[in-house]
């Protein structure tokens, strides 16, 4: 095996955690869709799209290391928002978490000095700076838009498509 049992089974929990993300996102984008801001719920349901990918480049992580695959129960995402502002928060906080949980999964492979897995969590550690901008930036413009919530949508959009621009994606 190319990847100690710690990180294994920390890895499988980050496994839930990509799914549970992605959940999370489905919810958030319906709260959106159901409120007849389907700009929103487009990014939204992209981004479950994502964490789902996310989860899966871990699972193809195991697979490649020969560790065991066993996904950890997933909890129930939450699905009450308040408003838009409330809702993008939320995502905002996911990522935060997200973030720590990812440099958790770093400091073991620091640890441990395995460095094929420090290679392949780097991705996710940019990742993470991108999601963390995406995030503030489209909750700041939410902030700022108070009750011209359909302008903040298109402005979103826009600005979305200028960062995958940006990242030559
Ligand atoms: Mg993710």
């Amino acid at each position: 095996m190319l990847i100690s049992e710690k990180l294994a089974k920390a890895i499988n929990q980050q496994v839930g955690n990509e799914f549970g993300a992605s959940l999370e996102y489905v919810n958030i984008a319906s709260y959106f869709e159901s409120e007849d801001m389907l700009h929103f719920a487009q990014v939204f349901f992209d981004q479950a799209d994502e964490e789902r990918d996310h989860a899966m480049k871990f699972v193809r992580y195991l697979l490649e290391t020969g560790a065991k695959v066993a996904i950890p129960a997933i909890p129930e995402p939450r699905s009450d928002y308040a408003s838009a502002e409330d809702a993008v928060a939320a995502a905002l906080s996911w990522e935060e978490t997200v973030t720590e949980q990812i440099n958790g999964l770093m400091d073991i492979a620091h640890e441990e000095k395995d460095y094929i897995a420090q290679d392949f969590l780097n991705w996710f550690v940019t990742e993470q700076l991108e999601e963390i901008s995406k995030m503030s930036t489209i909750l700041n413009i939410i902030r700022r838009a108070g009750d011209n919530l359909l302008l903040a949508e298109t402005y979103v959009v826009d600005i979305l498509a200028q960062m995958v621009a940006a990242e030559g994606g």
